[in-house]
């Protein structure tokens, strides 16, 4: 069976990747299953820019076909950001909680509570022979500064999908039926479905 790597080293997001990719034609792995892996320098200027740069990279690295995806939140009120920066927010050794601070911090400055919002989410694959297959996908919504839930990662306790109910209020499978990375995932899957079988 053809390999596929996803080449992320967040564990919540390979999990919703496996979850949708379960039933294809492929052997998953992840880079859980290599030794040490180095870091992808991720200095694109949009989404699927880095998510093309990280696949070529755990490509070369591992020498197998490669999943990645890059994906982010862009808050109106913020023009955008924290968008690439996302992971980041809040510094180069920043965590979900530092950058949610970081989210609030900035929120509080321009003296907002809540604003529109997206998430975004770039999916790039690239064949052992350099075939490239992109897909995106995106979810609007709302951040507010009062957190519910706890599930998801990242900023989902602060992204109110309506007025009441966070993303990180949802099982992973409902997520995944309605979120970014799912639905660029989808669109991933009948591509490979297309690509393999
Ligand atoms: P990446 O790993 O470089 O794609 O960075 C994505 C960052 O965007 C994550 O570390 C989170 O901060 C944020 N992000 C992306 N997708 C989600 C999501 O589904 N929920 C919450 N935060 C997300």
């Amino acid at each position: 069976m053809k390999k596929i790597v996803l080449a992320s080293k967040n564990l919540d997001k390979v999990k919703e990747m496996r979850l949708v990719l379960k039933n294809l034609p492929l052997e998953i792995l992840s880079l859980a299953d290599f030794e040490k892996m180095p870091d992808a320098v991720e200095d694109g200027a949009t989404f699927e820019e880095n998510a093309l740069i990280k696949a070529k990279f755990f490509r070369e690295q591992t020498g197998l076909a490669c999943l990645a995806d890059d994906s982010g939140l862009e808050v109106d009120a913020l023009n955008g950001l924290p968008g690439v920066y996302s992971a980041r927010f809040a510094g180069y050794h920043a965590d979900d909680a530092t950058n949610n601070q970081k989210l609030l911090d900035e929120l509080k400055k321009i003296g907002v509570e809540e604003s529109l919002a997206d998430y975004r989410c770039a999916l790039a694959f690239i064949d052992i022979d350099g075939a490239e297959i992109l897909t995106e996908g995106k979810i609007f919504g709302k951040i507010k500064t009062v957190a519910r839930g706890t599930g998801g990662f990242g900023y989902d306790p602060y992204f109110y999908i309506d007025d009441k109910k966070t993303m990180a209020q949802l099982s992973v499978d409902e997520k995944n039926l309605i979120s970014h990375r799912g639905a660029a995932l989808k669109e991933m899957a009948l591509k490979l479905r297309e690509k393999f079988s």
